[in-house]
């Protein structure tokens, strides 16, 4: 799941970025508010972190503009300890969820799901399809009447943007951009060998594969 990351300080972005790719985002930072508007309006995200002191602007601004502009992944904003007109303000804005600093990387990779969640309007923090669940805390698989997997960052990414809307058909492109992100430099083949070793688990039926388009979830028994 693409996440952008708006944040300034490079400490804490590059900080942040390594931990929520281990909680399963693919992440893309952005330092400016110019840079920042390019990459919301270019790259296909499922959710963003947005800084509000940002040195060429307000991260308001730019969440503005995306608004605006029908850019409309869910939005987390940090603002700082205890400012209360930033939360305000934000919300106003399209802001989904705020957070102030200093804050816990737990509570905001929990946060992060919870407003993914609701934009794909589930309550639950597991993805279910077809006799299959997703558990997105501890990034394994369970199979009804089977056994529960644990699966590698890139083979659960994988599985839960398919999982996440069953029948819709991913073309490769899409895929790889839900996968990877900018700095990431995948082969060409990288999705035929994560759906393989993924159909291991499943069985041959569940991950189908439309020749010339791309692959999609099938949830019917
Ligand atoms: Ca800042």
């Amino acid at each position: 799941m693409r996440l952008l990351l708006v944040e300034d300080d490079r400490l804490l972005a590059d900080g942040l970025a390594s931990q929520l790719e281990k909680a399963g985002f693919s992440v893309d930072i952005a330092r400016t508010a110019r840079e920042a508007r390019m990459l919301g309006d270019r790259e296909d995200y499922r959710v963003g972190v947005l800084d509000l002191g940002l040195p060429d602007g307000s991260g308001l601004d730019v969440l503005r503009r995306w608004r605006a502009n029908h850019i409309n992944f869910p939005v987390l904003i940090l603002t700082a300890r205890g400012d209360w007109q930033d939360k305000v303000n934000g919300l106003k804005a399209g802001a989904d969820d705020y957070l102030a600093k200093p804050f816990q990387t737990e509570e905001l990779v929990a946060r992060l799901h919870a407003i993914v969640r609701r934009g794909e309007g589930r309550v639950l923090s597991s993805v279910r399809a077809g006799g299959f669940e997703l558990d997105e805390n501890r990034q394994t698989l369970r199979v009804e009447g089977g056994g529960e997997y644990s699966l590698t960052g890139t083979e659960f990414r994988l599985l839960r943007c398919l999982m996440s809307r069953p029948g819709q058909v991913f073309s490769k492109e899409q895929l790889m951009e839900q996968l990877y992100n900018l700095n990431d430099n995948p082969s060409d083949n990288v999705i035929e060998a994560y759906v393989r070793r993924l159909r291991k688990l499943l069985g041959a039926d569940a991950i189908k594969t439309r020749r010339g388009q791309g692959y999609l979830f099938d949830d019917t028994p």
